[in-house]
């Protein structure tokens, strides 16, 4: 089911973003509508290489399809939405492109001042005890990191980026177009140095000249305890790093709690069911009540109705804004035997003897039921 987004575009799993938008634009014009009109085959290549640049060009959904295969956590994250038949329209290589390649052609997005790095998303599944009583967790993300190699120049180590010399480290080249109306002059990106401005001759071997390297990253959360399905944690400074000085971008932790077999939760309560043999509900005694701590040891009344509801004050989960627990409520289910050996038929039958119920009723032929209701 899952696609391979890096088969897709061809490129290795760590592949830098310059890579991917190199292969994404060579496929793109490749397979493109208006290249390839009627080609069904064609469309459908492109809408797949499409949807694998969606992915893999966003930090944020290539780490969470990195991690989990995909970026589609139904809705939850916000991923949900992606939808590829969104290209059906068609609406002119230029709409599409100048969208795509805004920042590669256009220098619509600003390069020279300082960006904050994007934001990061994880998804992490706990236990339902986990959750309820908080724990430690070590999770793995991949994000880029600052290549220690060249301290983020990109530029091998005893050499520096120099200015480009096309633009002279300007970042735009001014083209004067003359036409009959007059000259004009037309700004664009510098197409040598992608508006950066300089250029790196000699490029670090690590990093291949991005000065950044996507690298796997452990980073220990502890959850408090209480937290809940739906819950996030921000974890501020913790995703993408900047550029050129800008601020990192923040990781946010989406809880999920995996249901447990015996307790539900509702807020800060939970609520779970334990059996109690008919014998005792009616004589009363000890019972094995499940507690998030264990079992525990609970005495029952005689008399005790099926459906009776017991609360254990405090033994809910930890308000997370708050103080103290919320309770337990456990709903006592009485059994009922379904096979009864001989000897506790014949005791039972005398039991109903004692009670003056008339267990024989119930083997009544018909034509006797018939002759109790009619008279005869
Ligand atoms: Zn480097
Ligand atoms: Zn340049």
């Amino acid at each position: 089911m899952a696609k391979d987004y890096y088969a897709i575009l061809g490129v290795e799993k760590n592949a830098s973003d310059e890579d991917i938008k190199k292969a994404f634009r060579k496929l793109a014009l490749k397979y493109h509508p208006d290249k390839n009109p009627g080609d069904k085959n064609a469309e459908e290549k492109f809408k797949e290489i499409n949807e694998a640049y969606q992915v893999l060009s966003d930090p944020q959904k290539r780490a969470q399809y990195d991690q989990f295969g995909t970026v589609d956590f139904n809705g939850q994250g916000g991923f949900g939405g992606f939808d590829a038949s969104g290209f059906g329209g068609f609406e002119g290589f230029s709409d599409i492109f100048g969208d795509i390649f805004g920042d590669f052609f256009g220098g619509r997005r600003q390069k020279h001042g300082p960006q904050r790095g994007a934001d990061l998303e994880y998804n992490l599944d706990l236990t339902f005890e986990e959750a309820a009583f908080g724990v430690k967790k070590d999770i793995e993300i991949f994000r880029y990191e600052s290549c220690e190699k060249c301290h983020g120049t990109g530029a091998k180590p005893g050499t520096s980026p120099k200015a480009c010399p096309k633009c002279n480290g300007t970042g735009q080249i001014k083209i004067q177009r003359n036409t009959p109306f007059g000259s004009f002059i037309n700004v664009t990106t510098c197409d040598r140095c992608y508006g950066e401005g300089r250029i790196i001759e000699t490029p670090c071997p690590d990093c291949s000249g991005k000065g950044k390297i996507r690298k796997k990253k452990i980073i220990s959360i502890n959850i408090p305890a209480g937290v809940d399905t739906g819950n996030t944690i921000p974890l501020r400074g913790e995703g993408e790093k900047g550029l050129k000085g800008g601020p990192p971008g923040d990781l946010y932790i989406n809880i999920r709690v995996k249901p447990h077999k015996l307790f539900q939760r509702k807020g800060f309560d939970i609520i779970c069911e334990t059996p109690v043999s008919f014998i005792k509900a009616i004589l009363g005694g000890e019972i094995t009540i499940p507690t998030l701590e264990g079992q525990e040891k609970y005495t029952i009344s005689p008399g005790t109705q099926p459906g009776t509801i017991i609360k254990l004050k405090g033994k809910g989960i930890t308000r997370i804004r708050g103080t103290g627990r919320g309770d337990l409520f456990v709903e006592l289910k009485v059994e009922i035997p379904k096979k009864l050996t001989d000897k506790q038929k014949e005791l039972l039958q005398k039991l109903a003897v004692e009670f003056g119920e008339d267990i024989k009723e119930s083997k009544k032929s018909f034509v006797d039921k018939f002759k109790d209701a009619f008279g005869g």
